[in-house]
């Protein structure tokens, strides 16, 4: 493909996305042919349509999940982790394709997009790797009359319900390790960005995957279909990446059949810039922690924090590289900053914008939809931003940056931690004894230090207080999917 993708390949790699509810592993219509429109963010214009799962359709996806529940359970790990790194493989080979695909739904430029491909691809190896590595232990009761056997067993059929800024990652971080440790599951992507799951279902197929293992059901009824799913029993977990309302409702749910839970909710970081930090550092990491996926990421600075004696020239600097991004089509060469992903979405964000400039922050640099087709927002630098703007409580979800200045470590603390959320922070500091001390202190999963970007599949992502429940990647990300059996036994010696 060449660098910028023609219109032909824009239409190719649509028309190869299969439009249908994955189910049994068939591709089927919905029931009474119900469709969705799915929408381009960059011009407003609709790029297909898929099916529009019905909750009998959801139903029948759970069935079939159930009914493949058994079987997969007693694949050999080592057959499960080679569909894994099958797809791992097969996904880096169609990397350009999958990319393009994510750019045209999702709206994120396109070096963007390949690098979300190459991290969800990424899930898939990393998993193939632990299938294999599921251990368990044998020991000696402390009385010494019985012995203990200590086994995993794949926790049964999952529910699975992702977001649209990640259409590839959020769900392979799921899928991945479910499969390594033997789960069925169904799936239900958000209805803005469903292609990029469907072919990340159809290249799982390609790699071997059973019928009914994984069940992908797209909808506009994200609730009436995934509710009586959640409310029936027989999935045993429900994993759930979005905002914290919605996970509230989904824990709720959850409890009636006391399902096992993982959330992985929304986040408010706070990003820390002391006096002795490297500048360029610190703006280079601002731009990561900012700027990926145009701020629509639950792990984007959302509260720039920064020591007086540095805000003036902190804040320049990065006016100076938000000012001169280039806004666009996420397709075209060059481009940085794509749409968002809505109207709704973009008037949420100038609405936060426009309160904080009420309450008294200064504009630095944008603050302002781009005119014309799409939803595009200008990236925006506000300084001196009260404590009492929304944006200082609320996920922004854009390219905005607010800047309030501290004099003090505690009071860059107390701060930081001043959220119901705690997902991420990042710190920027050369002083070694204060990274530590700051990083301990802090009210969150993840810290970045000296660095914006904290996802690794290889390491635990999530969140602490109100940003979530559970890990996924690293070492534990599998253990989400495994429950402990203990076997005793009785020995005469
Ligand atoms: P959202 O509105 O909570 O939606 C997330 C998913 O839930 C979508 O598939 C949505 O379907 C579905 N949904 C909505 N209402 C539902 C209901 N009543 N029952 C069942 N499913 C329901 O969040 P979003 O706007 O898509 O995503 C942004 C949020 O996700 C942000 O808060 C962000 O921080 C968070 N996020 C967290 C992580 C993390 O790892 N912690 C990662 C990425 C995003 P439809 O879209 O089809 O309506």
């Amino acid at each position: 493909m060449a660098n910028t993708p023609t219109a032909q390949d824009e239409h190719r790699v649509v028309e190869a996305a299969p439009t249908g509810l994955f189910i049994g592993g068939e591709w089927r219509s919905a029931t009474g042919d119900r469709t969705l429109v799915v929408e381009d963010p960059s011009t407003g214009e609709p790029l297909t349509e898929v099916a529009d799962a019905t909750p009998a359709d959801g139903a029948a996806a759970l069935d079939a999940a159930v009914a493949a529940q058994d079987s997969f359970a007693r694949m050999a790990p080592r057959d499960r982790g080679e569909i894994l790194r099958r797809t791992y493989e097969i996904m880096t080979a169609r990397a350009d394709d999958l990319a393009l695909l994510m750019t045209l739904e999702m709206g994120k430029p396109l070096a963007e997009a390949k690098g979300e491909i190459a991290y969800a691809a990424e899930f898939f190896r990393w998993f193939s790797e632990e299938a294999v590595r599921i251990d368990g232990g044998y020991a000696i009761a402390p009385n010494g009359a019985s012995r203990f056997l200590i086994h995993k067993q794949p926790v049964g059929v999952c529910l699975f319900i992702t977001p649209w800024n990640f259409p590839a990652a959020m769900g392979a971080r799921k899928i991945a390790p479910a499969v390594a440790a033997g789960c069925t599951m169904v799936i239900k992507p958000s209805e803005l960005t469903p292609l990029s799951m469907h072919m990340i279902a159809d290249i799982l197929t390609e790699a071997g995957l059973p019928p009914g293992v994984l069940n992908v059901v797209t909808t506009s009824e994200a609730g009436p279909v995934m509710e009586p799913l959640i409310r029936d029993g027989r999935a045993r977990k429900l994993s759930f990446t979005g905002s914290t309302p919605v996970g509230r409702i989904l824990l709720a749910q959850s409890a009636e059949k006391v399902l096992r839970t993982s959330m992985e909710l929304g986040g408010n970081a706070p990003f820390l810039v002391f006096d002795d930090a490297d500048l360029d550092k610190a703006v280079e990491g601002a731009m990561l922690a900012k700027m990926r996926n145009m701020g629509e990421a639950c792990t984007a600075a959302n509260r720039f924090l920064v020591h007086r004696s540095v805000a003036e020239p902190f804040a320049e600097k990065l006016a100076e590289r938000m000012g001169t991004l280039t806004v666009g089509r996420g397709t075209e060469e060059g481009v940085q900053v794509g749409p968002l992903v809505d109207g709704k979405s973009r008037a949420k964000v100038d609405g936060l914008v426009r309160d904080a400039v009420e309450k008294g922050a200064d504009v630095v640099v944008g603050a302002e939809p781009v005119d014309g087709p799409g939803y595009f927002y200008r990236p925006t630098v506000l300084r001196d931003v009260p404590i009492q703007a929304r944006m200082v409580r609320e996920e922004i979800f854009g390219p905005v940056a607010p800047i309030t200045v501290f004099d003090d470590d505690d009071q860059a603390l107390a701060a930081a931690n001043d959220s119901e959320f705690g997902l991420v922070s990042y710190v920027f500091t050369e002083n070694l004894d204060r990274a530590l001390r700051v990083s301990e202190r802090l009210e969150s999963g993840m810290v970045g230090l000296n660095t914006g970007l904290v996802s690794n599949p290889a390491a635990p992502f999530g969140g602490v207080k109100q940003s979530g429940l559970g890990r996924e990647g690293g070492r534990i990300g599998i253990e989400e999917f495994l429950e402990t059996k203990y076997v005793a036994i009785g020995f005469s010696g």
